[in-house]
């Protein structure tokens, strides 16, 4: 294997240790920076994600509040809810668990949080922010991305980077990320013409596709960094009857003889993403209280 293996796992508990000292030094200046995660209905994906993001909010010293509201719940009652939260003092960073069951309206809803307490980043405000290059906060996982991209190469500056998949929460903010830190930046999508050939152009190609080991090895150039965001369960007869596992969106094995560096799946970008929800919060909430924000844990 030539490529060197990007640790997210241990980055992240990097990432969370500096986290926990920097709201170690807000609570001795008075402030407990809170986090309140609302989540509708009982999908159980959603429900393991939202117990695991409060225990970490609360290994790291940080106040966490969870509402869980019955699938039937009203938007009046949910909208309610979230204004209630921007208004409270005590709370900073605010998230509303996807998907939300389909008789509610996603956008609404998620307009309707405070910006400044949007630490999910999908506000349009947010979006507007990060595209424009103001101070924003931004979608976790590409985020943590970044964050893996900037600890393993330094300056990203005139990087060929390519973005594998186009959704709001992963494909689109990695690009605007990638330009704000002056890569040049090709997005594809389903309906790119030789997706093949577009990545072999990437020394950086993020994979957001969703699609199990689809990036082979022959679409790599040779000593490039791949980050390889998609998380694709799949049968694995192997380990026995019925059983499963987690495979991403590039073929790790034939990949990592071409690359210079590769995340693997599990242990790559998916620890990064809760962490970088932590750092989001101890970012809105030292900006709420006009407190120095933590340095390498926002843009
Ligand atoms: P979406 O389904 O929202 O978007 C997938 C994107 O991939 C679309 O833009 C789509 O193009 C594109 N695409 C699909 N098929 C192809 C293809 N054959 N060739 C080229 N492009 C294609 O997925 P998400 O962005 O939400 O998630 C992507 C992956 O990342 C998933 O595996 C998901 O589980 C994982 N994920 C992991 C997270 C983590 O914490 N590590 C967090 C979020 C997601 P088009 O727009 O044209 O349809």
């Amino acid at each position: 294997m030539a490529a060197d293996i990007i640790d997210g796992k241990a980055f992240a508990a990097r990432l969370r240790g500096r986290v926990a000292e920097h709201v170690a030094r807000m609570v001795a200046a008075g402030v407990v920076p809170g986090l309140a995660v609302v989540l509708v209905g009982e999908d159980p994906a959603s429900q393991v994600y939202v117990r695991n993001k409060a225990a970490q909010t609360l290994e790291v010293g940080m106040k966490s509040v969870e509402h869980r509201l019955p699938a039937d719940t009203g938007e009046a009652a949910l909208l309610a809810l979230i204004g209630a939260l921007n208004a409270d003092p005590s709370i900073h960073g605010i998230l509303v668990q996807l998907p939300l069951p389909r008789h509610l309206n996603a956008d609404l809803v998620i307009n309707a949080i405070d910006p400044d307490k949007d630490v999910d980043g999908f506000h349009v405000l947010n979006v507007g922010r990060l595209a424009t290059g103001q101070e924003a906060l931004v979608s976790c996982t590409p985020l943590g991305c970044l964050l893996l991209l900037r600890e393993r190469l330094g300056d990203l500056s005139g990087a060929e980077a390519v973005v594998l998949g186009r959704s709001n929460i992963v494909g689109k903010p990695m690009a605007q990320l990638l330009l704000r830190d002056s890569c040049t930046v090709t997005v594809a999508h389903s309906r790119t013409r030789d997706v093949a050939e577009v990545c072999r152009r990437a020394d950086i190609l993020i994979a957001a596709v969703g699609r199990p080991r689809m990036v082979q090895g022959a679409w790599i150039k040779p000593g490039a960094t791949v980050i390889d965001v998609g998380i694709n369960r799949i049968a694995a007869p192997e380990r026995g009857e019925g059983k499963t596992r987690l495979v991403g969106d590039v073929d790790f094995d034939a990949a990592a003889q071409v690359a210079g560096a590769i995340t693997p799946v599990p242990g790559g970008v998916g620890p990064m993403t809760i962490a970088c929800l932590l750092a989001n919060t101890v970012t809105a909430a030292s900006r709420l209280h006009g407190l120095a924000r933590p340095e390498g844990l926002s843009i």
